[in-house]
């Protein structure tokens, strides 16, 4: 199991909700697609990491910072001897490999990810030395995707392709491996020095005056949600999804608070929100199991 599990960055989670809540230009669009995207592909190598059965740290997402610069590395593997960082590439379809860049054949220019891992390598070797390790580190780029090819790829480059996965995972488990103290210890400071960036700086501009109002399905975002009468749930009409009611309703909470650090959540509020579903008397009985309210009668607000 990961030492430092994965979890969505709040850019991605704010991203999900705005392009089912407003209509983002195409860029916008491109620009959460490929988050998602990427995302998707670490979590697909999460999946392969988790079965490793040799002793080693998995440490996903770190954000580091040395000598006033950041650098952010996919999945680091810490084994006895060696510190392996990775970096994920879910890209898709036919590239040429060019020193500086890869090149779509269908156009577009990206940057040549083992630039990436080489200032990753070389970062990451300055904060160990600084923490008084010196450890080796390897790494590689790993290309998740199986409808990927990277044309002209020289062969002793530090890469491993879709179809080389299971020898790559089968590498990894038998590097003679026996963790100390002082791995842990190594583990506990890199995931100490994490650093989460606040989501708000990179995200396009919207207004709560511009969101679409009303519940979305769980599964398949859909806004067709009904209440059945009586009924503690709500059900997506596109999925056939069933769900708590209060969950539902604490879910849409969270988003309001995601995108609105700023605003009182307000029984009002949250019914506006939701669409005018349910009544109010149920909404303030959720809002006051789980959260803790502040102000009086028609001022209050829930934390
Ligand atoms: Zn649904």
């Amino acid at each position: 199991m990961a030492y430092k599990p994965r979890v969505e960055t709040g850019e991605l989670l704010i991203l999900r909700i705005l392009n089912k809540r407003m209509n983002l230009t195409t860029e916008e669009q491109l620009h959460y697609k490929n988050k998602e995207k990427g995302f998707e592909g670490e979590v697909e190598f999460d999946l392969l990491t988790e079965k490793l059965q040799c002793e080693c740290f998995i440490l996903n997402d770190l954000l580091l910072e040395v000598n006033n610069s950041k650098f952010q590395i996919d999945t680091t593997f810490i084994f006895q001897e060696t510190i392996y960082p990775c970096e994920i590439k879910n890209y898709e379809g036919d590239f040429i490999f060019k020193p500086d860049r890869l090149e779509r054949i269908s156009g577009k220019d990206y940057k040549n990810p083992l630039d990436q891992l080489k200032r990753t390598k070389f970062m990451l070797r300055q904060l160990l030395q600084n923490l008084g390790y010196n450890i080796p580190i390897e790494g590689t780029v790993v290309f998740i995707n199986p409808e990927f090819t990277l044309y002209q790829a020289p062969l002793n480059e530090p890469i491993v392709y879709h179809s080389q996965l299971n020898q790559f995972m089968k590498k990894l488990d038998m590097q003679p491996s026996k963790l100390t103290s002082r791995h842990k210890k190594l583990a506990d400071k890199l995931v100490s020095l994490h650093q989460i960036e606040s989501p708000y700086r990179r995200l396009p501009p919207y207004k709560y005056t511009q969101m679409r109002k009303g519940m979305t399905c769980i599964t398949c975002n859909s806004f067709k949600i009904t209440v059945p009468t009586g009924a503690r749930k709500v059900v997506c009409d596109d999925c056939g999804c069933e769900e708590g009611f209060e969950s539902a309703v604490l879910r849409n909470v969270e988003e309001i608070k995601l995108l609105f650090p700023d605003k009182k959540i307000t029984t009002n509020l949250v019914f506006e929100w939701c669409g005018v579903v349910g009544s109010k008397k149920t909404i303030k009985k959720f809002l006051m199991k789980n959260y803790r309210s502040n102000g009086k009668k028609k001022y209050t607000y829930y934390i």
